[in-house]
């Protein structure tokens, strides 16, 4: 047995599924997942020595690898003084002022501890502002754990949403409006009939918890104008787009100009954070200067608020997201030559640093085609890359991110590897599909 499988056992009597957050049990890939000692750069080490070049990177925050230098200093100076103070510090100060600094429609915001819970403040923020209940978010998306937002469309044309949890009381599901992502004309009518009941509509501008899929500009034209016309907030939840596609959000690449964003995982340097922010007038309706309650114990703690200001101010060199798109443009380039040299059922999504591969032949813009995939082919991708270290998300559905530390040198040895795994794909498809056993 490896140490792997015996922690694993041993995790699984104490934690539901073995783990801490679901997507982490391997649930849809089968297996057991490695125990991971350390990480550096691109490469995690598991607890029986294994090395895996890491496309999971902690889902995200690690934009400069595992372990950077400037930020593991930034943050052993910050701990040396003490490790949060339940009061304000200078380190909490500085992050929130360059965060604003790179975002036009932030003039001001507020630390949270987690991208749930700067979602779920948002929604509330919006709700108190309007004075409205409905909420509209797209099919796909994710955005946290929160009550509201663990909601699915209805059955047959209906757009009210029902649980996608149990738990959730169907009274707050029902207040939650799902659409297609990329639907304009879906968009169109539902404005129309229930515009001036909705409080906001919540958005990734690029949507990672599907897979990549990228936004339609016309789409997200539309978005803005609709919920402007009709008086709803434009919440753009950048907690994975954030400082991950350029220096501020996405919104800047797709001059998207929200009401309010939602900021996580990057800006917190691979330790717990999250933030909202909006113009000067919608941050003012939160307590203690407003009527809208939102509060946290280690919200800004200076350890979180030290890895992300080291981290953010090491991405303001434009030259670092020139790199990662030409590291994701090389990797997703020889991925696609090889798919298509076996002809293999797959689509090959990316922006930047940001990209998955989707065992369909078919264009993936929304959640009906990203769910056409074969998650069994997918299944065979994820063990055999593994297998030959390459870590990648363990699930169809979940985005590979890049980070500067795969330098060229890593992407060629990726690719090499990925080929082998591809090549086991068409081998199994050509045997028939037989039950596979990673
Ligand atoms: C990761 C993520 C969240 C949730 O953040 P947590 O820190 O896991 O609570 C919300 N929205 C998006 C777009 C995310 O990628």
């Amino acid at each position: 047995m490896t140490h792997s499988e015996e922690f694993y056992n041993r995790a699984k009597t104490i934690f539901p599924g073995g783990v801490s957050s679901p997507v982490r049990a391997f649930g849809a890939v089968g297996g057991v997942p490695p125990f991971i000692r350390s990480a550096k750069g691109c490469l995690l080490t598991d607890v029986d020595g294994n090395e895996y070049i890491d496309y999971v990177l902690s889902y995200g925050p690690h934009i400069l690898g595992h372990g950077d230098p400037d930020v593991l200093d930034r943050l052993h100076a910050a701990i040396d003084r003490g490790i949060s103070f339940g009061a304000p510090s200078e380190e909490e100060l500085q992050l929130g002022e360059i965060i604003v600094s790179a975002l036009p429609s932030v003039d001001r915001l507020r630390f949270v501890n987690s991208g749930t819970e700067a979602t779920m403040s948002a929604i509330r923020l919006a709700r108190g502002v309007t004075g409205r209940s409905k909420i509209l978010k797209f099919e796909g998306a994710y955005h946290g754990h929160a009550d509201s937002l663990l909601v699915k469309a209805g059955s047959g044309g209906a757009t009210f949403g029902v649980p996608s949890s149990a738990g959730v009381p169907p009274e707050i599901a029902r207040e939650t409006l799902t659409l297609p992502y990329n639907d304009t004309e879906a968009l169109k009518t539902l404005f129309s009939s229930e515009g001036d009941k909705i409080a906001c509509a919540i958005i990734e501008p690029v949507s990672g918890n599907m897979g990549v899929v990228l936004p339609d500009d016309e789409f997200l034209r539309e978005l803005r104008r609709l919920t402007e016309k009709y008086g709803a907030l434009l919440i753009a939840d950048e907690i994975m787009t954030g400082f991950r596609q350029t220096y501020g959000g996405a919104q800047i690449l797709f001059s998207m100009e929200p009401d309010i964003t939602t900021l996580g995982k990057i800006i917190g340097g691979g330790l717990p954070v999250g933030a909202y922010g909006a113009s000067a007038k919608i941050m003012s309706q939160i307590s203690p200067e407003g009527p809208v309650y939102q509060a946290g114990t280690l919200s800004g703690n200076s350890a979180s608020m030290a890895a992300g200001l080291a981290t953010i101010q090491k991405l303001k060199t434009p030259a670092l997201y020139s790199q990662l798109e030409e590291q994701g443009r090389k990797l997703s380039q020889g991925l696609k030559e090889i798919i298509s040299r076996l002809s293999l059922p797959a689509t090959v999504n990316r922006m930047g640093s940001m990209m998955t591969v989707f065992f369909t032949p078919d264009p993936v813009t929304d959640w009906t085609s990203a769910a056409r995939s074969d998650t069994a082919l997918f299944r065979v991708f994820f063990h055999e890359s593994l297998k030959q270290g390459v870590y990648l998300p363990p699930s169809q559905f979940e985005a590979f991110f890049l980070s500067t530390r795969h330098d060229d040198e890593v992407i060629r040895i990726s690719i090499e590897k990925m080929s082998r795994a591809l090549i086991a794909c068409r081998n199994w498809i050509d045997q028939g599909r037989p039950e596979y056993n990673p």
